[in-house]
């Protein structure tokens, strides 16, 4: 490939304290073998980017380019080749898997890469996309086939979460899905079990406008989580068969145990608060499975891309807000000060204010 004129500089939303995020001009990242560099297009930003911003997430230490589900056109190799065997073609866009397993420990070997000893979160422990360029090992790329643009290009990878959320609630017998949580993840967990044919899937939320999006998306019931104890109950009289808590407050993850029935599952993948207590002698004698939800596999990165290919999701202006990367500091107080209610917003380092 040959090598394009780059700057020598370009432009990166900065974390560099808890609560404090700027824009700053920063050196291009350096391009280690196999690996590309990309121009980002779209970068949404997570929930767990949230708690990491307050500084209570023990995976980010400032100062840290954040920026993990994204979309972008390569513009440099090195040699390797993408996650489908394809050779990189500059202007190309792919989506990218941002964990990054070594491939030989024990767990990698075992299948669960998502659960490597040496794993890398891009936007954690390298620098994110929340800049003009990005680099990432080819072998994490993805290339987005004929309809899928740049924008449902960043929906993959939370979308590859929920694809293991739901897989881990589904393992037992039917009956009704509680989740707990209709932002992002939430949703989509709503979609990939609509998706999957489950038939009772009862949301809660706190926000009445979320709620409105779940039950458009397929929720036979939604409840105001601020009166949900007891309507919860009403709708779920026998209890559910799995809870997916998409918050992980000490809130979601008290009621969560309360809702599910005696055998049931519960998937915790929201990461709101580090830790909670838990009614565990209650947990006993119920014999409820808990069960952690992180990240995803390479199979379920296929099945959400497949997923999004298939429109079983589709980035529309109801839950999806675009804004210039400028403008994310602005969106990360908004989302956390609640003056914010759209699940997702997605940045955009090439739009200037
Ligand atoms: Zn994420
Ligand atoms: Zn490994």
């Amino acid at each position: 490939m040959s090598v394009p004129y780059l700057p020598s500089s370009m432009d990166a939303l900065v974390w560099t304290a808890p609560c404090q995020m700027e824009m700053q001009r920063v050196p291009l990242p350096a391009l280690g073998a196999g690996e590309l560099l990309l121009e980002v297009a779209a970068v949404g930003i997570c929930g767990s980017e949230l708690s990491g911003y307050l500084g209570h997430n023990s995976l980010r230490v400032p100062p840290l380019i954040m920026g993990h589900e994204f979309s972008a056109r390569v513009v440099q190799d090195t040699g390797g080749v993408l996650a489908d065997g394809s050779t990189p073609q500059p202007g190309k866009l792919v989506t990218v898997n941002p964990l990054i397993s070594c491939g030989s420990c024990d767990l990698c070997t075992a299948g669960l890469p998502n659960l490597c000893r040496h794993r890398q979160l891009v936007g954690a422990h390298r620098a994110g996309s929340f800049a003009t360029y990005c680099a990432v090992p080819a072998a994490q790329c993805w290339p987005l086939g004929e309809g899928l643009n740049d924008l449902a290009g960043t929906l993959v990878e939370p979308l590859a979460c929920a694809v293991r959320a739901v897989h881990h609630a589904l393992l037992d017998a039917d009956g009704p899905l509680l989740i707990l949580g209709a932002g992002t993840i939430g949703l989509l967990c709503l979609a990939v079990a609509r998706a999957q044919g489950v038939k009772e899937l009862v949301v809660t939320d706190r926000l009445p406008e979320r709620l409105r999006l779940a039950a458009a998306w397929g929720a036979t019931a939604t409840v105001v989580s601020d009166a949900a104890d007891l309507a919860l109950r009403a709708a779920l009289p026998s209890g559910a068969r799995s809870v997916i808590d998409a918050v992980g407050s000490h809130t979601t993850r008290a009621r969560a145990l309360q809702l599910v029935r005696p055998g049931g599952r519960l998937v915790y993948i929201g990461l709101h608060d580090e830790a909670s207590p838990l009614a565990s002698n209650y947990l006993v004698r119920q014999e409820v499975t808990l069960q952690g939800s992180f990240a995803y596999t390479p199979a379920d990165f296929a099945l959400a891309l497949r997923l999004l290919a298939e429109g079983s999701v589709v980035p529309t202006p109801e839950w999806v807000e675009q804004r210039p990367l400028a403008a994310g500091a602005v969106a990360f107080a908004g989302l956390l000060d609640g003056s914010i209610t759209i699940p997702k917003i997605v940045l955009r380092p090439q739009t200037l204010l």
